[in-house]
């Protein structure tokens, strides 16, 4: 059988979907009943409404977490409307549940608008711990996100800008070392000027690239101050001050490509003129602006790939990131997940990169060598060390930086991870 009727058959068999709720307290007598529903529920609702943090205590708030989409971005689909995105958000919560244990509600919401969705979402602070927002179009993604993060106490993360953002960053941090550069040096080019590049670049500048180094390019070409009145503001964010010019014009010279666009727009050529052993993560999916072996056999020094593909080295992939950083900022109960927390999700897996790999991991790949090098920047999606090693740095930065409503110790929290 081939994948999609392979997928159709697995979401289908029965029960339908692929997850379900379940009970986590005994309900086999009438007395357990009575405590679960009416009439002893009153007891901890009166505990909660007199001290309004004991909701951690006495519900599953505090591992619960709102997958949220409008469904206007699904995958590589577009916007095909929040009940046909609802495969891709169960499976977000499949996700969340089997690499760090946390409960999901996916909410497919039927708003047309920005104002639409955070008023509901917004509505819906006292269910969750958190908030995955997911799949929602550029430029409102931003707008929904900032404005629900002003305005809950809870994290609020869209995922497809931040997840991108934080695991290529990670692979940055190592391409970096690798080719003997400094950060603050690298000339960076951006192909691709949607969510998820918004929110990397963004997310590279904190990690200490400069913003004057990025250059961005949409699907008119580089991004330039003369066209600042015609692009949206996050956009403008990045017009840089070089002359007007095409993709391969801006990736002359430069050290670093991300490709976050669409795939097989750059060739072999574009890769040859780039500066010495460059940096090219390209991350269109399924296709990448330029395949992995076309790239690599472009040139004589060593280019440094990255792709969002399983079959081939490098692959960013966010499930090394979300259930992991959830993960840590439940466990404080954070406020938010906010650019500390990201930071330290981003240098936990870079770090963990260059570590030794144990064996049951390099079997899981095919017993191929995974040795820290130009093949292998980041951690493996399948590696169970990913939980302990970002799950704790999260936690630690939330507690850092005063968005933790609990103190934590690490210690005890790393061994209780790994048991
Ligand atoms: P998006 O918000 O729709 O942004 C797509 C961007 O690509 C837009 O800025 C668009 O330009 C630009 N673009 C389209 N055709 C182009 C061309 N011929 N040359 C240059 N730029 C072009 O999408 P997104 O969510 O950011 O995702 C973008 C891509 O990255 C998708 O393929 C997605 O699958 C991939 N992605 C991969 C990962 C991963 O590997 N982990 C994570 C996230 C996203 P205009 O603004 O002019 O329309
Ligand atoms: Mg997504």
């Amino acid at each position: 059988m081939g994948l999609e009727e392979d997928a159709l058959d697995y979401h289908r068999r029965d029960p339908p979907g692929k997850i379900a709720i379940e009970t986590t307290k005994p309900t086999n007598t009438q007395r357990d009943l009575s405590l679960a529903y009416s009439p002893g529920v009153a007891a901890p609702c009166r505990e909660i409404r007199d001290a309004p943090s004991s909701v951690f205590e006495y519900t599953a708030k505090g591992n619960l977490v709102g997958v949220v989409s409008d469904g206007s971005a699904t995958l590589g689909l577009g916007d095909i409307g929040p009940q046909a995105s609802k495969p891709v958000m169960e499976g977000k919560g499949v996700l969340f549940k089997r690499f760090a244990d946390i409960d999901v509600f996916d909410l497919e919401l039927d708003a047309d608008d920005p104002d639409g969705m955070v008023q509901a979402i917004a509505a819906m602070e006292p269910t969750f711990g958190g908030i995955n927002l997911e799949d929602i179009k550029a430029p409102e993604c931003f707008e929904v996100e900032s404005r629900l993060r002003e305005r809950l106490d809870i994290p609020v993360f869209h995922d497809d800008q931040h997840g991108t953002a934080i695991i290529s960053g990670a692979a940055l941090l190592n391409a970096a070392e690798l080719a003997g550069k400094d950060l603050d040096e690298l000339e960076v080019v951006f192909s691709g000027a949607g969510a998820s590049a918004i929110a990397s670049a963004r997310f590279y500048v904190s990690l200490g690239i400069e913003r004057e180094n990025i250059t961005m390019c949409d699907s008119a070409g580089i991004i330039t101050e003369s066209r600042a009145d015609e692009v949206n503001r996050f956009k403008r964010e990045f017009a840089s001050d070089r002359p007007e010019g095409d993709l391969a014009d801006a990736m002359e010279g430069a050290d670093v490509f991300v490709g976050l666009s669409v795939g097989g727009i750059v060739d072999q050529e574009m890769i040859r003129s780039m500066a010495s052993n460059p940096i090219v993560f390209a991350m269109a999916n399924p296709d990448p602006e330029i395949g992995y072996e076309e790239a690599k056999v472009a040139r004589d020094d060593t280019v440094i790939m990255a792709t969002g593909r399983s079959d081939y080295p490098n692959q960013v992939n966010n499930v090394l990131g979300f259930p992991f950083i959830f993960r840590g900022a439940l466990d404080v109960r954070a406020r938010e997940i906010n650019e500390a927390m990201k930071i330290a999700a981003a240098r936990a897996l870079a770090d963990l990169a260059r570590q030794d790999v144990p064996d049951a991991v390099v079997k899981a790949y095919g017993d191929e060598p995974l040795q820290f090098g130009p093949e292998y920047i980041i951690p493996k999606p399948l590696d169970p060390r990913v939980l302990f090693e970002v799950t704790p740095a999260v936690a630690e930065a939330a507690i850092e930086s005063g968005c933790a409503r609990t103190e934590l110790d690490l210690d005890q929290y790393v061994e209780r991870l790994e048991g």
